[in-house]
């Protein structure tokens, strides 16, 4: 494996980040920010960041609505892949992305999270021996019977600059033998924070003047509902777990608010599972009105790992609807519950959960990741 040391290109800064899906688009909004800052800064080399989106969610409210609410630039290739079986949404990935990544030097290729998207853009990568830096990297479930997880394994060890969110997750790497004095690969991990942190905060102000507006469409009174999100493969792939869970929802006594995921949306049709009139079904939000809706939430229940982590940051109680969790400190210091799908225990955590301001831990850095994400980006690349 060429290592980020042996590197002859030429010098420049071309960087390509590959995205695909709504947790990634909120992950790079901060890494394009602080790509812009330093290029205003009038730096000798400016970055020439590209974006390609692979088009892996391609719903108006999945997607653009992100680009347009965090000021992404439009990305400067759609691969359009929609969606499809695993293997023939990682195929079209790969044949669609392999000439653009062929065609110019590229210093790094940037992929983000866990999704099919970061699969793709990590094996192409290291197929055309381009260095490959992982955002989010080291984060485990330890279950390898998750799509999220198998990807995430792929792309850490397929790296050569590996940006985990929190010291557990840098430790995970070094335990599989990646980064430290010892990888032979010379590959290099270092914690450097969570990036959804710092599209929490920078969005934060804007996302609090939506709040009032969209209480009143919905006729919601703050911390008197609570919030659902349910995409996770694990729980809509199997009909009476989703089924399950959603009865335990409807039985809990405040109404749910719950922005339905396509994915889940095409499952609960087809499955045929009742909703009654506890459960409030929304399309998907725009991440303004997502933040908004979190923090005024007197609970969250979810499956997803980015919810989970902004219901920490923003001080709201979080009960994982999941086996495990890969952000493991947020159980640790009592922000989140990880329930599962049993019925008793999703009521006895909405129960004991507590509110408390978990603010002040540092867990996933200062909120200043992409800065210090660009810096070793360009550090890495001047060895
Ligand atoms: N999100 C959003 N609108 C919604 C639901 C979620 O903007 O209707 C945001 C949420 O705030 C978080 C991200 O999407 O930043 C999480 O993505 P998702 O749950 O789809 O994926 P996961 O984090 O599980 O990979």
């Amino acid at each position: 494996m060429h290592s980020i040391e042996n590197q002859t290109e030429p010098l420049g800064h071309t960087w390509v980040s590959v995205v695909g899906a709504r947790p990634q688009f909120v992950k790079l909004a901060p890494i394009c920010r602080a790509i812009e800052k330093h290029n205003a800064q009038l730096s000798e080399i400016p970055i020439d960041h590209r974006i390609i989106h692979t088009g892996q969610h391609y719903d108006r409210d999945m997607a653009e609505l992100l680009f347009e609410q965090m000021a992404i630039p439009m990305p400067d290739y759609n691969l359009a892949v929609g969606s499809s079986s695993h293997g023939s949404q990682l195929a079209r990935m790969m044949q669609r992305m392999e000439p653009i990544l062929k065609a110019d030097r590229i210093n790094w290729v940037i992929v983000y999270g866990d999704t099919n998207s970061t699969l793709a853009g990590a094996l192409l990568a290291a197929r055309l021996k381009i260095p490959l830096a992982h955002i989010e990297a080291g984060c485990r479930s330890f279950d390898l019977g998750q799509p999220e997880e198998q990807n995430r394994i792929v792309a850490d060890h397929l790296s050569q600059l590996l940006l985990a969110p929190s010291t557990a997750a840098n430790e995970n790497l070094r335990r599989e033998g990646i980064g430290g004095e010892n990888d032979p690969q010379k590959r290099v991990s270092l914690m450097v924070g969570d990036v959804m942190y710092d599209a929490l905060l920078q969005h934060l102000t804007l996302a609090e003047k939506r709040t009032e507006p969209k209480l009143k469409e919905l006729k919601l009174k703050s911390k008197e509902y609570y919030l659902l999100t349910l995409h996770r493969a694990e729980n809509t792939n199997n009909r009476r777990r989703l089924a399950a869970i959603l009865k335990t929802v409807m039985s809990l006594d405040l109404p749910v608010l719950f922005p339905v995921h396509p994915r889940t949306k095409q499952v609960l049709s087809l499955a045929g599972i009742y909703l009654n009139s506890k459960i409030r079904t929304i399309p998907p939000v725009g991440f303004l009105e997502m933040i908004a809706l979190e923090k005024n939430a007197l609970k969250i229940l979810t499956d997803s790992g980015g919810v989970q982590k902004e219901a920490f940051y923003l001080g709201v109680p979080c009960i994982t609807l999941r086996d495990q969790t890969e952000w493991p400190e947020t159980v640790t210091c009592g922000a989140n519950q990880v329930a599962g799908t049993d019925p008793d225990s999703i009521r006895e955590a909405v129960r004991g959960a507590r509110h408390s301001d978990w603010s002040k831990l540092t867990v996933y850095g200062d909120g200043n990741t992409a800065v210090r994400i660009v810096d070793q980006l360009l550090v890495a690349r001047a060895h």
